[in-house]
């Protein structure tokens, strides 16, 4: 169930809906929109009648939702949403950069990386302390040690804290020394992590998982969502198919699928799509141009010597270069207000 509010309902109608849905036993999710506030409820095991709200002032309409979706839907928010993440915004219409290291190594090599990613304009830095390897005996993270040196760096450069946690108690250290807690794409369907994260006011950057289809993502975005943490940002970082050349297929497509179903934003990540060095930059291209909301890039000062994922890093330089060529393509595409329309620039 979806109740659409008038855009002249006060809080107090929002308010009273709401302890109408509590009443029946079942929860609400007040959205506010540019023009209306909607209200999505969930806990309801079969439908529920829209008599109970019909008639309650301020409301416009009581609409069934027949998707398996309610909260990440367009129905229930029709703008886009904007995910406030320390002190910047990520959904907001500009390019948002999260840049860094796959895993925190030592206070050098996360500072070295920190102080061009910070020059370059970018207002977030990404870093594992906590890794999901595959192997056991692989460099598995600095743990609390790593949320520490980018608790520094947030200090230093005021940059915002993007970071992986895998499970409830590294939550917890996230929550505390970060600004967003990663979900892995082994975590996707960890769903009583997603409901853990669902419970901090934390944003959640919620990477896709390895073979998740849309759905499956969207409805990991959803247990997020249903526990009343509404700051979930998407992530689409390559998924398993036949193709062997690059260590996933990075699968743009779906950033248009969601756009069509979703108001959340979501970010490319071309760096665990492809696996290696020389595609970042052209895929990294290809996110913007098919219109992700942002992009998150792995950078090692000295890529050949990363405990993780190496084969991927750009160096600081080459950052530097993708960077300014992500921003005047961003710049390029970007319908600003106030910007000429095609048929009146071609009169
Ligand atoms: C990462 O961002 O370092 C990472 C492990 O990503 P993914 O979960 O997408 O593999
Ligand atoms: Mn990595």
């Amino acid at each position: 169930m979806l109740i659409v509010m008038k855009p002249d309902a006060t809080e107090a109608d929002i308010s009273r809906v709401i302890g109408v849905i509590e009443h029946l036993g079942y929860r609400g999710h007040a959205m506010p929109g540019e023009s209306r506030t909607a209200i999505g409820v969930t806990g309801n095991k079969g439908a529920v009648d829209p008599t109970h709200f019909e008639n309650l002032p301020g409301v416009a309409d009581a609409i069934r939702v027949t998707k398996p979706y309610k909260l990440i839907s367009n129905d229930l928010r029709p703008g886009r949403s904007s995910i406030k993440v320390g002190n910047a915004f990520i959904g907001d219409g500009s390019l948002a950069m999260i840049a860094g290291p796959c895993a925190v190594e030592s206070v050098d090599q996360v500072f070295k990386v920190a102080e061009i990613v910070a020059a370059s304009g970018a207002k977030f830095f990404r870093g594992g302390a906590f890794k999901p390897r595959t192997s056991p005996y692989a460099f598995q993270g600095k743990g609390e040690d790593g949320l520490k040196i980018l608790a520094e760096v947030r200090d230093q450069f005021g940059l915002n804290i993007v970071t992986e946690a895998m499970d409830e108690r590294g939550v917890d250290l996230v929550v505390k020394y970060g600004d967003c807690i990663q979900i892995g794409a082994r975590n996707m369907q960890n769903y009583s992590l997603l409901k853990y994260v669902g419970q901090t006011k934390t944003p959640v950057l919620l990477k896709r998982g390895l073979s998740a289809t849309l759905d499956e993502l969207l409805l990991a975005a959803e247990y997020i969502m249903s526990e009343g943490n509404y700051d979930v940002i998407l992530c689409e970082r390559g998924i398993r198919t036949f193709a062997d050349h690059a260590r996933n297929t990075l699968d743009i497509s779906i950033v248009p699928a969601i756009r069509r179903l979703s108001h959340l934003p979501i970010i490319i990540d071309p760096s665990h799509a492809s696996g290696h060095n020389y595609m970042v930059e052209p895929l990294a291209r290809a996110g913007v141009a098919v219109g992700a909301d942002g992009l998150i890039i792995e950078v090692h000062p000295c890529p050949q010597e990363a405990l993780c994922d190496g084969a991927q890093a750009l160096t600081p330089e080459q950052y530097v270069g993708l960077n300014s060529q992500l921003a005047t393509l961003h710049d390029a595409l970007n319908v600003r207000p106030g910007a000429v329309e095609m048929s009146e620039a071609l009169a």
